[in-house]
């Protein structure tokens, strides 16, 4: 079975030559145990940041060995009694086709409740990650203006349509093309959105929020936080989700020039990391699989065909390839 390895550190934007399909025995089960057959594989923008050989909340991945991600798969072997084969399974062994691990790293999923891919996006981390950070980072109020970036994307997207759907006077978003900001107006129900690439985004987000906002969803960081910084009203909040604009500089980035004005306007900038929000999950599964099963919330998805193409969708997730989220169907 054929699984990706990172070779070589990338400096800058990764090359496909960073990176090797390798074949590889699939090793029989121990007990405790099951062999999943991948299915859909997620490529996700924190797997940049394991790319280099810095400490971070996730150890870097190291040379040589297939890489690691969110997969979602069918068991064809259990030695464990939690799981019998034709269970479909949550689980971290992604960028192979066979995972082999511990039945308590699997998580079970439905593949009757929703398709299987929704389980690494809308129902799954990006989705967790719109819920808890909208909600419980930024302390979301019913009447909040709201600006997302990264808006078309995987979290991006649900963050915008959460905060409409929780009652925001305003929903903003920002996307790197005409097309995705069409998108976030007529499909996902932004008040207004405008593309980063048009202009300098605070005089688009000063157009697009003339009152200003009161929550700023970061995804992208640099030029869109400053802007948000100076668009925010008094107790305005922050959630500090991502910084992908950044994620391939070689050397030290500016700063939000402005950063001294959350002082008079008593702002709250806060960082997250998804996995501090389980306990929130019961009431995401429950509110946001809810809106997916009405179709009051849309999930869109970019897919990617053959584990070949894996290191391709990873790219070309970086560049902005995708409307939703990225995935390799295998
Ligand atoms: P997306 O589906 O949003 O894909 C990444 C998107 O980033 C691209 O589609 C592209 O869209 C945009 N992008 C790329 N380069 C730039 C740039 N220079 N400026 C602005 N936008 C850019 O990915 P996710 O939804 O999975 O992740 C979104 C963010 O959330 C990331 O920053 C990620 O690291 C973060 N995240 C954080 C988590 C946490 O726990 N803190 C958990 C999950 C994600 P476009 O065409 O609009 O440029």
């Amino acid at each position: 079975a054929r699984a990706w390895h990172l070779v070589a550190r990338p400096v800058g934007e990764p090359n496909p030559e960073d990176f090797a399909l390798r074949e590889e025995p699939v090793a029989e089960p121990a007990e405790g145990q099951i062999v999943v057959r991948n299915l859909h594989l997620s490529v996700d923008p924190y797997m940049r940041g394991r790319m280099n050989d810095v400490k971070s909340y996730v150890p870097p991945f190291a040379l040589d060995r297939p890489m690691t991600g969110g997969a979602v798969g069918e068991v064809v072997a259990s030695r464990d009694g939690r799981f019998a084969v034709g269970d479909h399974v949550l689980h971290d062994l992604g960028w192979r086709e066979y995972a082999v691990l511990d039945a308590r790293h699997a998580f079970p999923v439905d593949a009757g409740a929703a398709p299987l891919s929704a389980y690494l996006g809308a129902l799954g981390m990006p989705g967790m990650t719109a819920y808890a950070g909208l909600l419980e980072v930024a302390s979301f109020r019913p009447g909040d203006a709201v600006f997302v970036s990264g808006a078309a994307g995987a979290v991006g997207s649900m963050a915008g349509q959460i905060a409409r759907l929780k009652g925001a006077s305003r929903v903003v978003g920002s996307a790197g093309s005409d097309e995705k900001v069409r998108r976030l107006v007529e499909e996902y129900g932004f008040d207004a959105a405008f593309n980063y690439k048009n202009g300098p985004v605070a005089e688009q987000l000063a157009k697009a929020a003339p009152d200003g906002i009161d929550v700023y969803f970061d995804n992208v960081g640099g030029e869109h936080l400053e802007a948000a910084i100076g668009a925010l009203r008094l107790h305005g909040r922050v959630t500090l989700c991502g910084a992908i604009a950044q994620y391939n500089a070689t050397g030290p980035v500016p700063g939000p020039g402005n950063l001294a004005l959350a002082i008079g306007k008593r702002l709250r900038l806060q960082g997250m990391i998804v996995m501090d929000h389980e306990a929130l999950r019961p009431r995401f599964v429950e509110e946001v699989g809810g809106w997916v099963r009405s179709g009051e919330l849309k999930r869109d998805e970019t897919v990617v065909h053959g584990i070949e193409g894996a290191v391709d969708a990873f790219l070309g997730m970086l560049r902005g390839e995708n409307t939703g989220k990225m995935i390799v169907s295998l």
